[in-house]
């Protein structure tokens, strides 16, 4: 059985997996590689198991990462397009998906780095126009938004914009800062760092369970009198850590079916369920352009906050993240099914 989803260059929402490399303890435990990538593209299923015959054996995306795949790699190939996109004056998002210590900060942290580097290069060689950079940092955790660069641990409230379509939700309190410079924004990412990591150990794990999300605001205006130089372009870019999605597909495994979800192998599976996932699947169909009319933005933090970043004709670029050992296959097939359902 097949499972293929078209796409390419262009494309309002780029979909690509990458497969980490077993850790020393799958290694130890002698726990078997069950994925092979046998193209930039498709992965395949390698493992016997009766159940099995019950899933494709072969995934297609946009771009498939093997273990051997660095991550500048998979940020050329994978999000650096779509991250870009905001020096035109396009609003983009860049996401990872996938269960607890697959790969997800890895892949994110290391993508943020190369994109921050390229936006700064292109500052460097684009003297014509005069640009400012703001930055700002939360995290998302059972619904209550942290700012990561306050130091604080203080809830803080979403605001609706009295000029909706200007900006829609606006988290109130926020800090954003106006980067001076590279060494700016280090300090920021490192503080940003710190701030998750003193959450993680204080609630218990945090980290697999919140959101976190860094943004990038990039104003620009020509120098020049021509009007079509001096124009301004003004749209951010967001680099989102996802939580942990096990607790989200263990609803699937226990075979929830529910309307809304996409056929495969003519099982239905439904990721609407789970919070987080449901406002993951919104963000899908919304930056498809599917869902026409309604969408529940409302439903959860995470989607209001990107609700602006996620409009019109926003860009989107989800990088799946997995672990190839057997004893996460069920994991990995799931976010497989969530990565064929992006599409
Ligand atoms: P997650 O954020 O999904 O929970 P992490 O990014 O923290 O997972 O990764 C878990 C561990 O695996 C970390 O120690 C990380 O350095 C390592 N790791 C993840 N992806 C890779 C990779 N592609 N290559 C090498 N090490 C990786
Ligand atoms: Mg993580």
């Amino acid at each position: 059985s097949d499972m293929t989803t078209g796409g390419g260059k262009g494309e309002k929402i780029l979909v690509s997996v990458r497969v980490r490399p077993r850790n020393d303890k799958e290694k130890t435990r002698n726990d078997i590689c069950d994925w092979e990538c046998v193209n930039n593209t498709t992965i395949i299923c390698n493992n016997n198991l009766p159940e099995r015959s019950l899933f494709p054996s072969t995934y297609t995306f946009d771009k498939v990462f093997g273990f051997d795949s660095p991550t500048k790699q998979v940020y050329e190939d994978g999000a650096k397009e779509v991250a870009l996109c905001v020096l035109e004056g396009i609003n983009s998002s860049i996401f990872a998906y996938g269960q607890t210590s697959s790969g997800k900060t890895y892949t994110m942290s290391g993508i943020t780095e190369f994109a921050m580097n390229d936006i700064f290069c292109y500052i460097q060689k684009h003297k014509e126009r005069e640009f400012t950079l703001k930055f700002s940092a939360i995290e998302i955790y059972n619904e209550a938004v942290r700012d990561l660069l306050s130091g604080d641990n203080n809830q803080l409230r979403l605001l609706d914009d009295p000029e909706l379509h200007q900006r829609g939700t606006v988290v109130e309190k926020l800090i954003e800062e106006t980067l001076r410079d590279r060494t700016h924004l280090e300090e920021l990412l490192s503080i940003c760092e710190t701030q998750r990591k003193i959450g993680e150990t204080s609630l218990n794990e945090t980290s697999s369970r919140s959101h976190q999300i860094l943004r990038l605001t990039i104003e620009s205006t020509g120098r020049q009198f021509s009007l079509e130089s001096s124009r301004t372009l003004d749209a951010s870019v967001c680099f989102v850590d996802l939580a942990g999605s096990e607790r989200a597909s263990q609803t699937l495994s226990a075979g929830a079916r529910l309307k809304e979800g996409c056929h495969i192998n003519r099982s239905t599976y439904s990721w609407n369920r789970h919070p987080q996932t449901k406002a993951v699947s919104f963000i899908l169909k919304h930056s498809k352009g599917r869902n026409g009319g309604h969408i529940p933005y409302r439903d959860s933090k995470l989607t209001r906050i990107l609700q602006n970043s996620l409009g019109g004709n926003a860009r989107t670029a989800i990088i799946c993240t997995m672990s190839p050992a057997r004893s996460h296959v069920e994991q990995s097939r799931n976010t497989l099914l969530f990565a064929t359902c992006a599409k």
